[in-house]
C-alpha cells in the first residue's frame, strides 16, 4: 500500500504569476532523499474527495533541499490551491521520491548533455542540469526551453545565474511561442523543423551523448523523432 509521510512547507516562492516553487522539509519518517529528476506523489481532500497529484523535485541533488515547482492549470484542483492558498507552516502528505527520468552521475567524465523543456516540464531537468553541474565539473549542458513568453519562464532567474556561474558549460535556448525574439528561429514552437534548423545552426548533435526530454506530448515527440533522425536514440 502506498504510503504517505507528513512534510512541511517551509518556503512558497512565487517563480511567475502563475507558478510557485515550494521548498519542504520532512517531519515524521519517510526518506526523502533523492536522485535528481524524480518526483513526489501528494495526496489531498477536496470537498470529501481524495486527490493524488505528481510533482518533479526542481532542486539539485546537491543544494540540500526538497523543492517542487507547481504551475496552475486553468480550474486545476490541486495547482490551483497550492498557487492560491498553501503557506510556510502548512504540512502536505507526500509519498518517498520516486522515478527514473536520470541517467548516473559520473564526476570523472567529460559529457555532453542536450535537454528539452517546454513549461513546468522544466523541473525535473532543472534537477538534473542543477546536479550535473555541480557532481560533474566536466560535463557541459545545453538547456532549449520553450514557454508562451518571457512572463511565464520558469525559474528565469535562477537559469541566467546558473549561465553567469558556469560560464561555457552551460548554454540556455529560449524558445517563445508568442514574443518577438532577435533570432527568428528562436520564436513559435518546437517541431521537428525547429528541430533541423537548431542542429544545422546552434547545437552540435553529433557531440550530444545524453538527451532529456519534458513536456507537452506533441512536443516531446516531435523532437524525439528528431533526435532518432539525426542519429541519436538515446
Ligand atoms: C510524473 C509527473 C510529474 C509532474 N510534474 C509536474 C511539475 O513538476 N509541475 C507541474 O506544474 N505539474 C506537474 N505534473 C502535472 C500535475 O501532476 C497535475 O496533473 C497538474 O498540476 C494538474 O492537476 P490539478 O489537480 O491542478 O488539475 P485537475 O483538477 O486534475 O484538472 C486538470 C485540467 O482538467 C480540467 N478538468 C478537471 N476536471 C474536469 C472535468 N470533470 N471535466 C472536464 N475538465 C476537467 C481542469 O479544468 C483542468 O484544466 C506532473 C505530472 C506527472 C504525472
Amino acid at each position: 500500500m502506498a504510503r504517505f509521510f507528513p512534510l512541511t512547507v517551509t518556503d512558497v516562492d512565487r517563480t511567475t504569476r502563475e507558478a510557485v516553487a515550494v521548498t519542504l522539509e520532512a517531519r515524521d519518517g519517510g526518506d526523502f532523499s533523492f536522485t535528481q529528476g524524480q518526483y513526489l506523489t501528494f495526496k489531498r481532500e477536496f470537498d470529501g474527495t481524495e486527490l493524488r497529484r505528481s510533482y518533479s523535485i526542481c532542486s539539485g541533488v546537491n543544494e540540500g533541499v526538497l523543492r517542487v515547482g507547481i504551475k496552475k492549470v486553468t480550474d486545476g484542483a490541486f495547482s490551483c490551491w497550492v498557487n492560491e492558498d498553501l503557506k510556510p507552516g502548512m504540512t502536505i502528505d507526500a509519498m518517498e521520491p520516486m522515478g527514473k527520468f536520470h541517467t548516473p552521475i559520473e564526476p570523472d567524465k567529460s559529457k555532453t548533455y542536450l535537454a528539452f523543456a517546454g513549461g513546468s516540464g522544466i523541473t525535473p531537468v532543472l534537477s538534473i542540469l542543477k546536479t550535473v553541474l555541480a557532481a560533474e565539473p566536466l560535463s557541459r549542458f545545453t538547456l532549449v526551453y520553450a514557454n508562451r513568453s518571457v512572463s511565464t519562464i520558469m525559474f528565469r532567474e535562477e537559469l541566467e545565474d546558473l549561465k553567469n556561474t558556469h560560464m561555457g558549460r552551460f548554454n540556455i535556448i529560449h524558445i517563445l511561442e508568442t514574443d518577438a525574439q532577435d533570432i527568428d528561429l528562436f520564436q513559435g514552437r518546437i517541431d521537428g523543423e525547429k528541430c533541423t534548423a537548431l542542429f544545422a545552426n546552434w547545437i552540435d548533435i553529433a557531440s550530444v551523448d545524453t538527451a532529456f526530454i519534458c513536456g507537452p506530448e506533441p512536443m516531446m515527440k516531435a523532437i524525439a523523432q528528431s533526435l532518432g533522425d539525426h542519429g541519436l536514440n538515446k
